[in-house]
């Protein structure tokens, strides 16, 4: 749904009042500014509206905050599900809409003042003001949720056929022109990309896949693992071609075709551009806050300004579990940041507890659901054959530690493994626990 530019809450009903009188009545809570200034939490703005942002608000609500929330979005739409638009809404499973998470009767409900189709374009964390469009606006408390955008192949002027995916709009282009027959040539076999090569087979597209190194995502999941996922793209009649350096694209008006550098140059109708995510910072080049290759925050993923909390693919934080900083494009850490984003600046500086994850993810393509979690980046122990024979269970170890998981259709075994992982348990005692799935496979 669009919705007008700015929408105004309704009232609060009485339930939702009591509610919030009754948990904790964070309109008399105070924030300890480092010792030097307290203050009362009355505006929280929470920038960046999809599922990071969505999340922070209704937590807020959820923990009994009671003041104004504003949540600014510069997408015209309700907060909506990202991961559908490169599988169901992409392949036309779902219908060509926002998979909104809350309708607006429940933002008004809830007195979240949405900004929507609107842009902060400064910030100045000092005096608490963020500048969206002409206006100023005051802050006591500030969730900065800007994700990501697609990050973009430098090609000189734009040519129409060429897309890339990370929006509602970007996906409904992308639909229109995946015609039956048509040639669509996707750059980066990365999850995005495998899952846009997907859909556009279910559309009756042939596919074609470029990639740069050598196989597809053995950063992410190591050589052999990424081999055969390479593979799988085949097995569905897909081209997969590796160690390809794309030189350009050709086109007057429209795509016509790719580059590479060997001199090969394949036809294309449609190209996508599916190698990876930049963080949304450049607004806060001026904004006192720490950015570098994101947002960056501490352990309770505050930015070191007390009021100011990032939170999503935006953030950069150290991450406990892993011993490393790092930034996620990980749905689930998304979620999971919006909400302790919300916890934390309501508990103040003092009350304020570290955000630790066991990062996880999944992917759905050509009848897969793949989940991962944890490290997945060394050599893959297969307690099954290899993903092609499904289901898939693989499992990564430090030592004598189980430090990540990967399976293919293997949604009971995951959930099992997932657990020793958070039990930190033993290799052993991991791959006993799900010996019921792999004697047979
Ligand atoms: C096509 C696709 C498929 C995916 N599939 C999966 C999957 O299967 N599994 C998985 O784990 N993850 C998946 N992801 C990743 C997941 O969707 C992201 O990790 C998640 O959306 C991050 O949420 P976020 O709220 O932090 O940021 P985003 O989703 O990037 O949202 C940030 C919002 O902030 C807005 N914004 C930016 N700058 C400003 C500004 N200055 N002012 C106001 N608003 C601003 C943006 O327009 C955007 O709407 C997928 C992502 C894409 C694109």
């Amino acid at each position: 749904m669009t919705l007008p530019r700015h929408l105004a809450f309704g009232t609060c009903p009485a339930s939702a009042s009591n509610n919030a009188k009754a948990e904790l009545s964070t309109h008399e809570r105070v924030l300890n500014f480092a010792g030097y200034a307290r203050m009362k939490l009355k505006r929280i703005i929470v920038v960046g509206a999809n599922v990071a942002g969505f999340k922070a608000t209704e937590t807020l609500r959820q923990k009994g905050f009671d003041g104004e929330i504003l949540l600014v979005g510069a997408e015209p739409h309700l907060p909506y599900d990202r991961p559908p638009l490169s599988k169901q809404i992409l392949s036309g499973e779902l219908a060509p809409a926002a998979p909104a998470y809350r309708d607006l009767p429940w933002f008004v409900d809830n007195r979240i003042e949405l900004l929507l189709g609107m842009q902060a374009t400064d910030l100045d964390a000092d005096a608490r003001r963020l500048t969206i469009g002409n206006d100023d606006i005051r802050f006591d408390g500030l969730v900065i949720a800007t994700g990501a955008r697609a990050r973009e192949f430098p090609m000189g002027r734009p040519l129409a056929g060429v897309h890339t995916l990370r929006t509602l709009d970007d996906a409904l282009k992308l639909k229109d022109e995946l015609k039956p027959g048509a040639s669509v040539v996707v750059i980066g076999a990365g999850f995005i990309g495998a899952e846009v090569a997907s859909s556009a087979l279910s559309m009756g597209a042939k596919v074609t896949i470029l990639e740069a190194a050598s196989a597809p995502l053995t950063r992410v999941l190591g050589v052999r693992l990424g081999r055969t996922f390479g593979e799988i793209h085949a097995q569905n009649g897909v081209k997969l071609i590796c160690s390809a350096q794309v030189n350009g694209l050709r086109g007057t008006e429209r795509v016509k075709s790719v580059m590479l550098g060997d001199g090969t140059e394949i036809p294309a109708d449609v190209v996508v551009v599916g190698i990876g995510a930049v963080p949304n910072i450049e607004w806060l080049a001026n904004s006192g806050l720490e950015v570098s290759n994101g947002l960056v925050c501490d352990a309770t993923l505050n930015t070191r300004h007390a009021s100011i909390y990032g939170a999503g693919d935006v953030a950069r934080w150290p991450n406990a579990w892993s011993g490393t900083t790092m930034r996620s494009e990980q749905w689930t850490i998304a979620a999971d940041q919006g909400r302790h984003a919300a916890i934390n600046l309501l508990a103040g500086r003092n009350g304020a507890t570290p955000f630790t994850t066991i990062p996880y993810f999944w992917s759905d393509q050509y009848g897969m659901r793949i989940q991962s979690m944890g490290r997945t980046d060394s050599e893959v122990v297969m307690l099954t054959g290899s993903p092609d024979a499904r289901p898939f269970i693989g499992v990564y170890r430090d030592k004598h530690r189980l430090v990540g998981v990967v399976t293919v259709n293997a949604p009971k075994a995951f959930a099992i493994l997932r657990n020793k992982m958070s039990e930190n348990a033993s290799f052993e005692d991991a791959v006993r626990s799900v010996e019921r799935f792999t004697v047979s496979a």
